[in-house]
């Protein structure tokens, strides 16, 4: 499997001359540039690259002896967004679970259980003393130690199978509405997904709307003190009932100011933030951890679910949520609603492109998710699974794999094995070649529908049967960074997502 622009020894020379990747790759930076003013030309083309100029073979002898390449060697099957009894409607228990994915030929396990899942409304002026709190399970609730070395003993009791430790997190939400009328809570299942984080510290302050453990003192909660002034100046004046009274004011007040320790923004506010979502993205960089928006398409909460006698619970579809963020590490292809993220020219080419640009520090990955609790029709532990690349068998190389963009994702009823995905130099005309080759894992021939999207814009769009081979040049001559992308779409429901491959000239 090759999923990245790079010098490979098999491969025609002149291959990635003239290639600069993305600040992600492990791969150092090639050297030369690549001539412009070719025309646009590709679908069909198959053509075999030039042989190179005897210096450029010399240049690039030398490239390989400089920059051997890693040994990148171990294909990973993983499967994310999983939640056990730790989560509010989880019905398994995490062994369970991992006993289901091991049988299943799964080889990573990363749950994804509810950090908090605490809602608090309270009637103004007094929202911290004249207050209603639901309080489900949650990871919070049980114990994050306690979540943790379970996860531990999962790792102990089965060695074969990789677990790395995930969280769910809902950094906000917000009441609109009254109790007297309908209450609404709007945008809680705005969710991330928090993998790679191993220290019990890292998620108990984690910055989150409800956590105690998160956020910062909140000043704003002083302004009662002014009654105790007023208390104090009266008792001098031999104003004691005064006194007594306001000193009680004060103290009421100050009560009603309650949480003291949270995040900056209030949950009633009149439209959500993206402020308190970009704090957690740079508070799990700081970490060291990984940060994916969740099933930001899916229509499962759009409607409004009644969860209390007059209290609904709501949140729109967010796919806008990938271009308002920066630096998180991607999003959750979710089979529940593709519309307007992964479609080409959609929100996450509209990233890269940026990325591209120079205004994004990182592109965007595309995870698949499950939002698993137990079996049911149509979804189970492997119903969409990412296949990795990665150093070794280790949970920290699968952390890396993941933050590189070293994976594609399927879901499969028979799944798909993309076989070669590649970008390479193909002569000095400016050319680059497309190469993408994939199959089904019984081998059996199965029509598809692919798509190659170039910067947004589909290049190539048919039907074929698979396993089958694409490799032709493409003659793009306009722009200085280019991504690529692949999906395919086969007969019996199963797909297949690509991460981009990215071309950039050296100036
Ligand atoms: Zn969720």
């Amino acid at each position: 499997m090759k999923m990245c622009c790079r010098v490979s020894r098999n491969s025609t020379v002149g291959a990635c001359l003239g290639f600069a990747l993305g600040p992600r790759s492990p791969f150092r930076e090639p050297q030369g540039s690549l001539p412009y003013g070719a025309p646009l030309s590709l679908r069909g083309l198959r053509a075999n690259p030039q042989p190179p100029p005897c210096g450029i073979l010399l240049l690039l002898a030398l490239f390989f002896l400089s920059f051997p390449e890693p040994s990148l060697a171990v294909i990973l099957r993983a499967v994310t967004h999983i939640h056990s009894k730790f989560s509010p409607t989880g019905e398994q228990s995490l062994e369970a679970i991992a006993e289901r994915i091991r049988d299943k030929g799964i080889d990573v396990f990363i749950p994804t259980d509810t950090f908090l899942a605490t809602w608090e409304y309270g009637l103004w002026p007094l929202r911290g003393l004249v207050r209603k709190k639901v309080v489900h399970p949650s990871v919070s609730v049980s114990g994050v130690d306690r979540y943790l070395s379970e996860i531990v003993d999962l790792r102990r009791k089965y060695p074969d199978l990789l677990v790395v430790p995930g969280m769910e997190v809902a950094p906000y939400y917000r009441w609109e509405g009254a109790p007297w009328k309908k209450l609404t809570l709007v945008d809680w299942h705005r969710h991330f997904l928090i993998l790679g984080l191993e220290r019990p510290e890292d998620y108990k302050q984690l910055p989150v709307m409800g956590n105690p453990g998160g956020g910062s003192w909140n000043f704003g909660i002083l302004w009662p003190a002014w009654f105790f002034v007023c208390a104090i100046v009266s008792y001098f004046i031999k104003r004691k009932r005064w006194c007594f009274g306001l000193a009680v004011i004060g103290i009421i007040f100050f009560l009603g100011g309650r949480p003291y320790h949270r995040i900056p923004e209030s949950s009633y506010l009149p439209e959500t933030p993206w402020k308190p979502y970009q704090r957690v993205i740079d508070y799990v960089n700081t970490r060291g951890g990984l940060v994916f928006w969740a099933h930001p398409e899916t229509q499962n909460w759009n409607r409004g679910q009644e969860v209390a006698d007059g209290v609904f619970l709501r949140t729109p579809p967010y796919p806008e949520a990938i271009l308002e963020t920066a630096d998180s590490h991607g999003f959750g292809v979710f089979f529940e609603g593709m519309n307007k993220v992964a479609v080409p020219g959609g929100y996450w080419d509209q990233t890269l492109e940026e990325y591209c640009r120079g205004e994004r520090r990182s592109a965007y990955w595309g995870i698949a998710e499950l939002d698993y609790r137990k079996p049911m029709r149509g979804l189970d532990v492997d119903t969409t699974q990412i296949v990795l690349e990665a150093e070794d068998r280790t949970p920290a190389a699968v952390v890396k794999s993941l933050r590189e963009g070293r994976f594609y994702t399927i879901r499969p009823a028979v799944p798909m094995l993309l076989s070669k995905w590649n970008l390479t130099a193909g002569d000095s005309s400016g050319t680059l070649l497309v190469e993408l080759e994939v199959g089904h894992q019984d081998g059996r021939p199965r029509r598809a529908r692919v798509e190659i999207v170039r910067s947004g814009q589909v290049i190539l769009r048919e039907s074929v049967h698979l396993p089958h081979r694409w490799f032709f040049k493409d003659l793009q001559s306009e722009g200085r960074c280019r991504s690529y992308r692949a999906s395919l779409q086969d007969q019996d429901g199963g797909w297949l997502y690509t991460n981009p491959l990215f071309w950039m000239a050296r100036r």
